[in-house]
C-alpha cells in the first residue's frame, strides 16, 4: 500500500515502541506505543490481522486487552473500537498521543507469540500496532528483557547509543522483523560476506562447529543461484522443541521450529539442513521476487495470489536441491526425495480435483484450514509447485542443450522484477520471462497448473536418464482407503479416501471401528489388518462400527490399494546425452 501523503511522512518522527515484560510467567508482553506529530482530530491504530508468509487470517487483535489512549502527561484520551483490529483515538488537539496494551501470548508456532518465564518470541505483526495510512512511517523499539534475560536477537538494526533499541524504515521492515528475547544459545558464521547470527533457544544435541561450516555452505549455494546476497546480517532464530517443525521466512531473518534431539540422526540433521535452505531461499523467492499481491501487503485482509506454487513450490524444489548441492545429499538421496513429492501428489485424489493455481488462491481458507476431507479436496502448492519447478528445469536444460536451467529464470527474474522495478509480477510476466529464458512455449506445464491433472513426469524424466516407477504396480494388497487414529483405547475413522471401498460403502469420518466379520476389533487394528490382508480385492467386509453412540453394520467391497509407491530410478539404456543433462541438473555423485 502506499499512502497520499509519503512526502510528509518521510519527514515524520519515528513512531517509538517500548516493549516490557511483567508477567511473563502468565505469558503478557506490556506495549507502549508513542506517536509523535500527530495532527488530525482523530487516529486510527490498527493491528494486522495475517502474518506475511502464513495465509491465515489469524486476528492478532484477540490476544490484545487493556488499550488505553493517553496524552504524554497521562491524561486519557477517548478511545473506541471501529472494527475488529481497530481503535479511534479522539486527539483532543494532542500532539502527542500515547497508547498503552498488553498482549497475550502463549501459542508455539514460528508465526505467533509467546512468552513465558523463560523467554519472548516477538512474532510483530501480532505485538505492533500501526497508524492508519502510515506504514511508509519509521518505527524504533525499545525492549526491555525481564529480569533474568540477557540477549536480543532480531533482524532490526540497533540504534547507535541507545540500549537495547532497534530501528526501522517503516513498518513493512518492522513487521517482517520478529525479535527473540531471553538467553537464547547464540553463535555466527560469515559466508556470502553477510555475517549470520543463530540464536538457538530450548536446547537440544546440535553440534555448533558443524552447523556453522553445514549453515554456510547451504547460504553460499543459495547464493549462487542469484549472483548476489542482499542482505549484510542475517539472523536464523531456532525454537527447540520436544517435537517441531515448519519456519517463516523474513527480509533479513527467519524463524526456524526444530525437535531439539533431532540434530543427532542423520536424517534429522539433513532435514534441519532442508529447512535451512528453504527459508534462506525465501531471503530471494518470495520476500523479494514476489507475485504481485504479495509487497505491499493489505495488513488488513486476505492477500490473494494463484503463484504460491512458485514462491512457496520452487523453494520446495530449491530447498533439497541446495541440500544436493551443498554436498549432503548424493544424487539417490536426492531423487529419493524427489519420488516424495510426487507421491504427496498422487497418493491425494485431491490432486484431481483442486488446480495448483487454485490451491495457491485459497490457501487461506483451504491449506491453512485443512479438515477431514482435504486428503480429497486439495493439492499442496508446495509439493505439486516443486515437481513443476522440477519439470520447468528439465525442460529448459533440454531446450538449451543444457546451457540454462531454472537457475536462470530466478536470476532473471530476481533482476528484472525486483532489483529493476521492485515490483510484485503477475502470472503472464513470471512466464513470458521464463519462456524467453527456455527459448520456448511452456504452455504445457501451465496447462498442468491450471488443471487438477496429473503429469506425464517420465515425459520429463527420461529427458535426463531417469524413470518414475511405481513399486506397488500389480501388487494387488486389499484395502479398505481408511486412515484412522487411537483415541481413549478405540480405533476412530481419520479420513476415508475418494473412490475407495470404505468412500463407497459408506464408511465416515469419526466412526469407531469396532468389529470386522463378526470378530472383535483392538485398537491398535491388528485384528482389522489380519483380515484385510487375508482377503483380496473384490471381498466384502462387515464392519460394526459406532457412530453417534448407535451400532451400525457398513459393508465394505475392498479395493485393491491405490496409493502408489514412487521411486525415480536410472534408465539402463541412458545414452550419453541422457547422462550428460542428468549431470548438468544434478551434477555427480
Ligand atoms: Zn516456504
Amino acid at each position: 500500500m502506499t499512502t497520499a501523503f509519503s512526502t510528509e511522512s518521510f519527514a515524520q518522527q519515528p513512531i517509538q515502541f517500548e516493549v516490557s515484560f511483567k508477567e511473563p510467567q502468565a505469558h503478557y508482553v506490556e506495549v507502549k506505543m508513542e506517536i509523535p506529530e500527530v495532527n488530525a482530530k482523530t487516529l486510527d491504530v490498527k493491528m494486522p490481522v495475517w502474518a506475511p508468509g502464513s495465509y491465515l487470517v489469524r486476528e492478532f487483535s484477540k490476544n490484545v486487552e487493556g488499550f488505553q489512549a493517553s496524552a504524554p502527561n497521562g491524561n486519557p484520551l477517548p478511545a473506541v473500537k471501529t472494527r475488529k483490529n481497530t481503535w479511534q483515538i479522539t486527539t483532543n488537539g494532542q500532539k502527542t498521543v500515547v497508547v498503552r496494551y498488553r498482549v497475550y501470548a502463549y501459542e508455539v508456532s514460528v508465526r505467533t507469540s509467546f512468552v513465558d518465564d523463560s523467554h519472548a518470541f516477538l512474532s510483530p505483526t501480532g505485538i505492533f500496532m500501526y497508524v492508519n495510512d502510515q506504514i511508509d512511517r519509521a518505527a524504533e523499539v525499545v525492549v526491555k528483557p525481564f529480569s533474568t534475560w540477557s540477549k536480543i536477537s532480531t533482524g532490526l538494526e540497533p540504534v547507535q547509543g541507545r540500549t537495547d533499541t532497534f530501528q526501522a524504515a517503516n513498518f513493512d521492515i518492522l513487521f517482517d522483523s520478529p525479535i527473540e528475547v531471553g538467553n537464547q544459545d547464540i553463535f555466527e558464521f560469515t559466508a556470502a560476506g553477510v555475517r549470520h547470527e543463530v540464536a538457538m533457544y530450548g536446547g537440544g544435541n546440535y553440534d555448533k562447529e558443524r552447523l556453522k561450516q553445514d549453515m554456510a555452505k547451504i547460504v553460499d549455494s543459495a547464493t549462487s543461484v542469484y549472483g548476489e546476497n542482499p542482505n549484510k546480517h542475517y539472523v536464523f532464530i531456532v525454537h527447540n522443541y520436544q517435537s517441531g517443525g515448519g519456519g517463516l521466512e523474513h527480509l533479513n531473518s527467519t524463524v526456524l521450529g526444530a525437535a531439539r534431539f533431532n540434530y543427532g540422526t542423520e536424517t534429522g540433521y539433513k532435514s534441519f539442513l532442508g529447512l535451512v535452505a528453504h527459508e534462506y531461499f525465501h531471503l530471494w523467492n518470495i520476500k523479494r521476487l514476489r507475485p504481485v499481491a504479495l509487497g505491499p501487503f493489505n495488513y488488513d485482509e486476505e492477500n490473494y495470489t494463484t503463484n504460491l506454487w512458485i514462491g512457496e513450490g520452487f523453494t520446495a524444489y530449491y530447498d533439497n536441491l541446495l541440500v544436493r548441492r551443498a554436498g549432503f545429499y548424493s544424487v539417490e538421496n536426492y531423487l529419493h526425495a524427489l519420488a516424495g513429492d510426487v507421491a504427496a501428489v498422487e497418493n491425494r485424489p485431491g490432486n484431481h480435483v483442486q488446480p495448483l493455481s487454485e490451491a495457491s488462491f485459497d490457501a487461506w481458507i483451504k491449506y491453512y484450514r485443512p479438515n477431514e476431507n482435504a486428503v480429497n479436496t486439495q493439492v499442496s502448492y508446495y509439493n505439486k509447485g516443486a515437481l513443476i519447478a522440477m519439470m520447468m528445469d528439465i525442460t529448459i536444460l533440454q531446450a538449451t542443450n543444457g546451457e540454462k536451467g531454472l537457475d536462470d529464470v530466478m536470476k532473471l527474474a530476481y533482476e528484472e522484477f525486483y532489483k529493476k522495478r521492485n515490483k510484485g509480477y503477475t502470472d503472464a510476466e513470471f512466464k513470458a520471462l521464463a519462456e524467453k529464458v527456455a527459448g520456448k512455449s511452456l504452455d504445457d506445464l501451465y496447462t498442468l497448473v491450471n488443471t487438477a491433472s496429473s503429469p506425464n513426469y517420465n515425459t520429463y524424466l527420461n529427458v535426463v536418464g531417469l524413470a518414475l516407477v511405481d513399486l506397488n504396480e500389480g501388487n494387488e494388497e486389499p484395502d479398505l482407503g481408511i486412515r484412522t487414529s487411537v483415541s481413549d483405547n478405540k480405533l476412530i475413522v481419520q479420513s476415508v479416501l475418494r473412490e475407495s471401498g470404505a468412500w463407497k460403502g459408506g464408511i465416515n469420518v469419526n466412526d469407531e471401528l469396532i468389529g470386522i466379520n463378526g470378530v472383535r476389533i483392538d485398537a491398535v487394528g491388528k485384528e482389522l489388518n489380519r483380515v484385510i490382508q487375508s482377503a483380496k480385492p473384490g471381498d466384502t467386509v462387515k464392519l460394526l462400527v459406532s457412530r453417534d453412540g448407535l451400532l451400525k453394520e457398513v459393508h465394505v467391497t475392498l479395493t485393491a490399494n491405490m496409493q502408489a509407491k514412487f521411486a525415480i530410478v536410472p534408465l539402463s539404456n541412458a545414452s550419453d546425452a541422457q547422462l550428460s543433462l542428468r549431470e548438468k541438473w544434478l551434477g555427480r555423485d
